[in-house]
């Protein structure tokens, strides 16, 4: 008998999975924590039924989430993430010979756990002597940070549950404040197709927040719809004026030089949910 697992993406429409076996199926003190095997993409970190990273594809997320970012940044060498716990971001992260601290706050401990147990290749580099990793809420730790990271990625959750708080314009100018003078941050900001409302507000939160904001997009076949979204925010530096000679030769399976410039370049359906 085969067994298969669905994710409702919307409530009409969803993707499925044909699953191998179950690793892990637990209520966290915060969320529904499920790791399991796939046949089509190893294995794969769900959290309230909704697949956050899988073996085969989180390259183009993790990737996308860092590098854009710590390129546009001249010298990034604080840099923290909100959420992440899987350690993909953080993997990332490390490859920037400038980084000298990267700080991970996730709020459920579990997450951390069970990603280093079940996914190593995204979470093996947790435990590197660069990383600071802590548990809490990460609203909380913007929230008494001040001018101290140099760059800040937030990969977290949907907006419901623990991470409700962390689409809310507040954040993002809590964000601002917990950047230096000249700080970069990016938030994920999931699909155009099923989320315009988010992508729309959150887009208009962070230009009203910063000088600098910009919209670019990845393919993620696991993820709802296929097609992400980030969210930049820039205090003084653009994305699209990063110089060739800024670029490093990174080990990577997505990001380009090239790509990193042509995620800017969006359909016009997605260019015009940022129209006033
Ligand atoms: N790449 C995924 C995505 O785009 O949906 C996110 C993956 S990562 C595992 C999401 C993490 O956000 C989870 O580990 C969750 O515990 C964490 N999280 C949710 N709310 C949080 C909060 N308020 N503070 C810190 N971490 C939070």
């Amino acid at each position: 008998m085969s067994i298969w697992f669905t994710e409702k993406q919307t409530e009409n429409f969803g993707i499925t999975a044909k699953i191998k076996q179950t690793y892990v199926s637990e209520k966290t003190d915060f969320q529904q924590l499920d790791m399991v095997e796939t046949e089509e993409f190893g294995n794969m970190l769900l959290l309230d039924g909704m697949v956050m990273t899988t073996e085969k594809d989180e390259f183009v997320y993790h990737e996308m989430i860092a590098h854009v970012p710590l390129h546009t940044h001249p010298n990034p060498k604080k840099v923290l993430v909100v959420g992440g716990g899987d350690g993909g971001v953080i993997r990332e992260i490390l490859k920037h010979p400038e980084v000298e601290k990267a700080t991970l706050v996730d709020i459920d401990g579990k997450v951390i756990e069970y990603s280093k147990q079940y996914l190593p290749t995204i979470a093996g580099k947790l435990d590197d002597p660069r990383v600071d990793v802590q548990v809490d809420d990460g609203f909380m730790h913007i929230a008494k940070s001040e001018k101290e990271y140099d760059v800040i990625l937030v990969d977290s959750t949907e907006p419901v549950g623990p991470a409700v708080n962390l689409f809310t314009k507040g954040f993002y100018e809590g964000i601002a404040k917990a950047l230096k003078d000249d700080g970069v941050f990016v938030a994920q900001t999931d699909n155009p197709w099923f989320q315009q409302d988010l992508i729309r507000n959150a887009y208009q939160d962070v230009s009203e927040t910063f000088p600098i904001t910009r919209l670019y997009t990845a393919n993620i076949p696991t993820y709802p719809s296929g097609l992400w979204t980030f969210t930049l925010g820039s205090k003084t530096y653009d994305p699209l004026e990063v110089t060739e000679e800024r670029f490093h030769e990174l080990d990577t399976k997505y990001y380009t030089n090239d790509i990193h410039r042509a995620a800017f370049a969006l359909p016009k359906f997605v260019a015009d949910l940022l129209k006033k």
